[in-house]
């Protein structure tokens, strides 16, 4: 097997798509879900490993969602970073409630809600093995979450993003719809942007590779799986070099 499988993980950043907040309901939170993934993330954490989270927004607005119904574009894109500030929070309450300490740590400052994003603050708060919940993407219009998280883990000197998704890896063709579907257990970036595989957008997949920040996708819908990736166990496809 490949040497991946023996890394040791110290600091990690995990991304999740708002849409993994639903669960089985079409709109929203579902707090169940939202527990079920903070236990995933506590039992990393038990660990010893820094996490870093970036939780997108689709499961409550998305700046194109507004804009194809005729709202002005970035009024459209910071709605959808509002709702990833919600996201955040219900993140933070479901990690809370299991013992683990958090930050909400927002790229729009909203002091009520949530610290400024101050980047030594936020290594100092990894550092004392607090979970921080990157919020409101980069607080740029024109960006995703996915770009979002890339930066976030380059600034946070993460080694690796974790991108949790519905399928356990990054495949030539959608798995759900094609039963000859091949799942890679390496890529390199550049085959994903050329044969345009759906694991980021290009934006977030181009500063990863310039950076050299490997990305691995998992299903975040198998238990333990985060964990199993961190002790060396289970199936993810990585994207690297
Ligand atoms: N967004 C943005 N800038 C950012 C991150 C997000 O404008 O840096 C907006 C954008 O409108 C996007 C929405 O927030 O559609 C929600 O984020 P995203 O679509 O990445 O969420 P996900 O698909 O991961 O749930």
């Amino acid at each position: 097997m490949t040497d991946h499988k023996n890394k040791k993980y110290s600091r990690v950043l995990l991304k999740i798509s708002g849409e993994a907040l639903m669960g089985e309901t079409q709109f929203g939170l579902h707090p169940p879900t939202v527990e079920r993934i903070a236990r995933e993330v506590k039992s990393v954490h038990d660990l010893g490993v820094e996490i870093c989270m970036v939780i997108g927004g689709g499961n409550i607005f998305r700046g194109l969602q507004g804009s194809a119904q005729g709202m002005e574009r970035t009024t459209a894109d910071y709605m959808g970073m509002l709702a990833t500030v919600m996201n955040a929070l219900a993140m933070q309450s479901a990690l809370e409630g299991l013992g683990v300490f958090t930050r909400v740590i927002s790229a729009i400052t909203m002091n009520e809600v949530a610290e400024p994003y101050i980047r030594r603050r936020a290594v100092r708060h990894l550092e004392k093995k607090r979970v921080c919940i990157f919020a409101a993407g980069t607080g740029n219009p024109y960006f995703t979450t996915d770009t979002a998280a890339t930066l976030r883990a380059n600034e946070m000197a993460c080694e690796a993003i974790f991108k949790g998704t519905k399928v356990d890896g990054v495949y030539d063709k959608d798995p759900n719809k094609y039963d000859d579907a091949v799942r890679y257990d390496v890529i390199s970036y550049d085959d994903v942007l050329q044969q345009h595989l759906g694991v980021m957008d290009a934006s977030a997949i181009a500063l990863a590779r310039d950076n050299h920040l490997p990305i691995i996708v998992f299903s975040l819908d198998e238990p333990g799986g985060f964990r199993g990736i961190l002790a060396g166990e289970g199936t993810y496809t990585i994207v690297k070099d």
